[in-house]
């Protein structure tokens, strides 16, 4: 069965408020087997809801309908449902006691206006609102010239008002789901989206059970398994076979499962192996020391870290000897390895990781004002050179085993280009510790 969700409101079309009810809605029909094939968002707009109406009660089994239910004006969902069936609308009677009797539970008169709410297109179900005054409306209709009938659910606007209407009226209107949808994430680092998908081969096919998506944040690459089946059991078989798959396919490049991130998994493997950790920034501007205190149990390995960006505070904070940074600058792979190695020594910690500056997008070059990111221009890092179209940054860890440090090539969008650096050094101290396992 395929399903359409149709959200009604002007501050969602304008975009004041954000359509969170359709993101859970899908989620919702898909844990019931039931997938959605597209979201539409109208404004409080008569004849714009009756042509959304129209064009999805013709094409789908299913139309789930959210907000417009309350009592003003712009509320005007039962309106164009009765439009749409070319029905009157009704007076339910019950509903209207339900409304009065929540008004008078909380000492108000009701407001003559309300009693719209009660109103219902001829031939609909009210369905019962536990948490607030709308009812909502369900009902089924045969577009002319169609064989089948849609199935529609008009639900409140009010997020909490809609999901427990969803669950408690029309979940159990739908039938025992036929199918059941499960999910599986899988997160890499460490190569772009053509690469990994290079590596998966035909396992990304669409139309493949199960199916295998990939979307890309801030240079981690998500594979989203979605697998189809008549059980939870059958369901769990299918995602435990591709993401074994994946797993052999990809290797190193996977780093976890689910809303893992790169600090979950250091700070895991840093706590397994009983080994601490401290940061010396300069370019990331504490984003490295941000991610990992933001894990829990961060305290059983993180001892600190320190913000570098003045030589001056590396020479005193760090011990970077002042002819290294007089013979290297800042932003070379030598001031890389000084930082690194007199975190360590500072801290006392089993490992460091350094991060140098990164070089800053030149001002005029920006990739949103028309150029394309291969024309971004970027601050060079020797004094009185030109720009440099690709930046670099050196990140440095010191462990156990030395001191290695490594040139971070930073080709792609500027915007994202701290959150690259500290996720790429956090990736360098996951695959250490994953050697030394
Ligand atoms: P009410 O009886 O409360 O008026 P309603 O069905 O008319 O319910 P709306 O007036 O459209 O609903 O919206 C009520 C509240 O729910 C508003 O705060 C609105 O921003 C929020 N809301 C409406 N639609 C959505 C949506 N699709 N996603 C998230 N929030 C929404
Ligand atoms: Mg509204």
């Amino acid at each position: 069965m395929h399903a359409e969700i149709i959200a009604v409101g002007s501050e969602l079309t304008t975009g004041e408020k954000l359509d969170t009810n359709s993101q859970w809605l899908s989620l919702a029909l898909a844990d019931a087997g039931i997938s959605v094939r597209s979201h539409l968002t109208v404004a409080d707009d008569l004849e714009a809801m009756v042509d959304a109406l129209r064009s999805l009660a013709a094409r789908s089994e299913l139309l789930i309908v959210s907000g417009g239910l309350g009592p003003t004006l712009d509320d005007l969902t039962r309106q164009a449902l009765a439009v749409l069936t070319g029905g009157e609308l009704v007076l339910h009677e019950p509903s209207l006691e339900h409304i009065r009797e929540m008004f008078a539970r909380r000492a108000r008169p009701m407001p003559e206006r309300n009693v719209i709410q009660a109103m219902f297109p001829a031939g609909s179900t009210p369905l019962p609102n536990a948490r607030g005054t709308a009812p909502g409306i369900w009902m089924e209709w045969q577009s002319p010239g169609c064989t089948t009938a849609c199935r529609i659910a008009a639900l409140p606007g009010v997020p909490s008002e809609l999901k427990e209407m969803f669950h408690r009226e029309v979940l159990p209107r739908l039938g025992g789901g036929a199918r059941v949808i499960r999910r599986r994430r899988i997160n890499c680092f460490g190569a772009g989206e053509s690469a990994v998908e290079d590596l998966l081969g035909e396992l990304t096919a669409r139309g493949r059970d199960p199916e295998i998506g990939i979307t890309a944040h801030e240079a981690t690459i998500t594979l989203r398994i979605v697998a189809v089946g008549r059980t939870e059991a059958e369901c769990r078989e299918k995602l435990e076979r591709a993401a074994t798959e994946i797993r052999s396919r990809l290797g190193g490049l996977v780093f976890g499962e689910e809303d893992d991130e790169l600090e979950h998994v250091v700070v895991r493997q840093l706590l397994a192996a009983a080994c601490t950790l401290a940061t010396a920034e300069s370019g990331t501007g504490g984003l490295l020391a941000h991610r990992l205190t933001q894990v829990m149990g961060f305290r059983g390995c993180y001892r600190g870290g320190v913000i570098v960006p003045d030589d001056r505070a590396k020479m005193t904070l760090l011990d970077v000897p002042p002819d290294v940074l007089a013979a290297n600058g800042p932003l070379s792979a030598e001031t890389a390895r000084a930082m690194a190695e007199g975190c360590r020594r500072r801290f006392g910690t089993d490992y460091a990781l350094a991060v140098t500056e990164c070089p800053e997008p030149l001002k005029g070059s920006d990739p949103f004002a028309g150029h394309s990111s291969a024309q971004v221009l970027y601050r060079s890092p020797a004094k009185g050179s030109d720009p440099v179209h690709e930046p670099i940054a050196w990140v440095a860890l010191a462990g156990p085993r030395g001191v290695s440090v490594e040139e971070e090539r930073l080709a792609g969008d500027p915007a994202i280009l701290r959150s690259r650096i500290a996720k790429s050094a956090l990736n360098r101290l996951r695959l250490d510790l994953l050697r030394g396992e």
